[in-house]
């Protein structure tokens, strides 16, 4: 199985490897629960809305319906896409630097191999020399599209496979938000982008092959029942594996 677990939980096991090798312990709240089938239900209309509202909406449960409805369309980035580049499965391999796009089902990427990282970019838009990969996000945590691992590795991913010929390549985040109050009450996507090249790919991998390493010492320390190294820091804030974690 990947070491450094899918691309959503980078910004964690770049800088902690152990957060995705000590055992999965940590128990998920109600809210937190909740707020995760929210964002599937949305992500899922977001990706089926542009060419058919009534089949997206048809296809989530009709308790998210109401809130669904509400989302200005045109505003969201997916809508200038084609069908076949929303909700994007690729493989990123960091022993051979190779990148495949996958089916998923259900989060399920097939056949993985340790070296490799899995991910979904919500959009995908392939322009001349150009990429943009947009990530839709439907929690109240703030995310910033600066050094966001989880925006590089599908950049990279999409440079590698999608968009071979792309210099410069736009990670945008559109994070919903409720605006308004009573009838008027809307779920308007807010819009924040930066610009990355080349050479930041080159250095978000270099940066995952170091990680990728430290996995594979951690694994063997599991392995052979020793304490494993572990980095502490801001991103054990909601760290699967913090209750059996050595540092806490
Ligand atoms: S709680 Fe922090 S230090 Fe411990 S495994 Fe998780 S990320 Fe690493």
């Amino acid at each position: 199985l990947p070491l450094l677990g899918s691309a959503s939980k980078l910004h964690r096991t770049i800088r902690c490897p152990a957060s995705n090798l000590l055992p999965q312990v940590a128990e998920l709240s109600e809210k937190v629960i909740v707020a995760g089938n929210r964002g599937t239900a949305l992500h899922r209309y977001l990706q089926l809305a542009p060419e058919s509202e009534e089949e997206a909406l048809a296809a989530i449960p009709e308790q998210y319906h109401a809130e669904a409805r509400t989302i200005p369309l045109s505003a969201c980035a997916g809508t200038r896409t084609p069908p076949e580049l929303r909700e994007v499965a690729m493989v990123h391999n960091l022993e051979t630097e190779e990148c495949r796009q996958v089916i998923c089902k259900d989060r399920e990427y097939g056949e993985l191999a340790d070296e490799d990282i899995p991910g979904t970019a919500d959009v995908v838009i392939v322009g001349f020399r150009t990429a943009e990969i947009w990530d839709y996000k439907t929690g109240s945590y703030p995310v910033q599209p600066e050094d966001n691992y989880q925006l590089l590795d599908a950049a990279l991913k999409t440079a590698r496979t999608l968009a071979r010929q792309a210099t410069h390549i736009v990670c945008g985040i559109q994070q919903f938000k409720n605006r308004g109050r009573g009838e008027k009450k809307k779920l308007v996507p807010q819009t924040k982008a930066t610009v990355v090249d080349r050479f930041d790919l080159d250095a978000h991998e270099h940066r995952a092959k170091k990680a990728l390493a430290l996995a594979r010492e951690v694994k063997e320390a599991i392995d052979a029942g020793e304490t494993p190294p572990v980095r502490k820091g801001p991103w054990c804030l909601f760290c699967p594996a913090k209750p059996g974690c050595p540092a806490w």
